[in-house]
């Protein structure tokens, strides 16, 4: 089965909006087993739209067009497609009374131009629509089948996944079953050498590690009839992979390691607090995020300056003078002042250089330390303190402020994790 996406309106050609329909689209034609060859993108202009449907027929078995369903006059492709394919549009009353319920319920009023809506394509299968006015349609005639769909993806994505992607499934007797691993501890090439096997030997799942912000993640996909099955294929082929990676593997279903570390601490009833220099709260930001962290987060304390640290941990001016702010004494005092002062169970401490403002700019983030050549920027200590035990590790992160704060804050978690487990 050959697909393709014809994108309908002027503001797609004038670089007004993104053809984000035609990408979403593919990926999920894909995933169904129906191959896409062509992408193409028409104004509203029926006679150029009428030449597109002809020429994607000449060269689709489906064709599946979005935008251009709207109540104005330039929203043509229905009438236009009707008459491409020689088809009445046949009033549907169900319709008008939905699109009339759909007006009361938005306390709106409906124009007698929103009554064209309820006009479809003769013997046609109806893509009902619940986010807005247009409902869609599914024609099948002679040996071809076209989908037409409105622009707005809210509208597109749902009546897509609720009744064309079901269509297709049928027709194909496929679907995907995906897992999302998560990775953090090495990076991609290692993790790719230590499967490398597993990922040539695979065709159905189908093994795909991208790296996105620090972490490694790995995408197991395989290509099933149902959900069940899914799982079967896919478990067996995450079970080889956790004995390549061990605990650098810490989650199969996509979950965020703050997600991972907050339900371990919350399944494990240790209390945390937090002491942040060059991640400015980015850690408790993370923390709290995850809901259910109220029962145990505890404190969180911003001690960017030396003072800061100084006055609100009680970190020693002489630890500070000696060995500088970023440095291994540092964050171990910092994290030991704090459990002094909160009595958690568990404490993070991070300081460090977040770096230059972008690639480019050479302008140091926070302390005036970044001119001595042994603090480069993205140098960063985090010291973890669980149970009377504290551990200590020196990064060095390549990359702007924000992605340095960011890796910075994983890593702290990620000790945390592996000295809980
Ligand atoms: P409406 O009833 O809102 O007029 P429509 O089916 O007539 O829906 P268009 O008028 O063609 O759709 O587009 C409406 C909006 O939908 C656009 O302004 C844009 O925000 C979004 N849209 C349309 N086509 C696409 C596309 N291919 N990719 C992403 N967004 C799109």
């Amino acid at each position: 089965m050959v697909a393709e996406i014809l994108a309908v309106g002027t503001e797609l050609l004038i670089g007004q909006i993104t053809n984000t329909n035609a990408q979403y689209l593919s990926k999920r034609l894909n995933d169904v087993g129906v191959s896409v060859y062509y992408h193409s993108v028409v104004g509203d202009n029926p006679v150029r739209l009428k030449e597109s449907l002809k020429t994607a027929l000449s060269r689709a078995d489906i064709v599946i067009s979005t935008g251009g369903m709207g109540p104005t006059q330039d929203d043509l492709t229905k009438e236009t497609v009707a008459e491409t394919m020689g088809l009445k549009l046949v009033l549907h009353p169900e319709i008008y009374q939905d699109i009339k319920a759909f007006f009361e319920r938005v306390n709106r009023k409906m124009m007698d131009s929103n009554a064209k809506q309820a006009y479809i394509p003769e013997n046609s299968i109806i893509v009902p629509n619940n986010n807005g006015t247009a409902p869609g349609c599914i024609i099948e005639k002679d040996g071809k089948i076209v989908i037409l769909l409105p622009g707005p993806p809210k509208e597109m994505i749902p009546m897509f996944e609720e009744t064309v992607f079901p269509y297709f499934e049928k027709m194909t007797g496929q679907t995907i079953g995906s897992k999302m691993l998560k990775v953090f501890g090495v990076g991609e090439s290692e993790m790719e050498m230590k499967i490398i096997d597993l990922i040539k030997a695979q065709s159905n799942p189908t093994i795909a590690p991208y790296v996105n912000m620090g972490e490694v993640v790995v995408r197991v996909t395989a290509r099933c009839r149902d959900a069940n099955e899914a799982e079967s294929m896919i478990c067996p082929v995450i079970d080889k992979i956790r004995e390549r990676l061990g605990t650098d593997l810490y989650s199969i279903n996509g979950e965020t390691m703050e997600e991972v570390v907050v339900r371990l601490i919350i399944e494990k009833n240790i209390s945390i607090s937090v002491a942040e220099s060059c991640t400015g709260g980015m850690l408790a930001a993370k923390l709290v995020n995850v809901p259910g962290v109220s029962k145990v987060f505890e404190k969180g304390f911003i001690t960017y300056s030396n003072s800061a640290k100084i006055d609100m941990l009680g970190v020693s001016p002489d630890t500070l003078e000696t060995y500088g702010a970023v440095s291994r004494e540092t964050a171990i005092e910092m994290v030991n002042c704090l459990i002094k002062k909160t009595g958690t169970r568990a404490g993070i401490s991070i300081t460090g250089m977040a770096g230059p403002n972008n690639m480019t700019d050479p302008v140091p983030c926070s302390t005036a330390l970044s001119h001595i050549p042994d603090k480069p920027a993205g140098l960063v200590y985090i010291a973890v303190y669980l149970d009377g035990k504290t551990e200590c590790i020196e990064l060095k992160l390549n990359g702007y402020r924000e992605r340095v704060r960011h890796v910075a804050c994983l890593n702290a978690l990620n000790l945390l994790r592996k000295m809980m487990i």
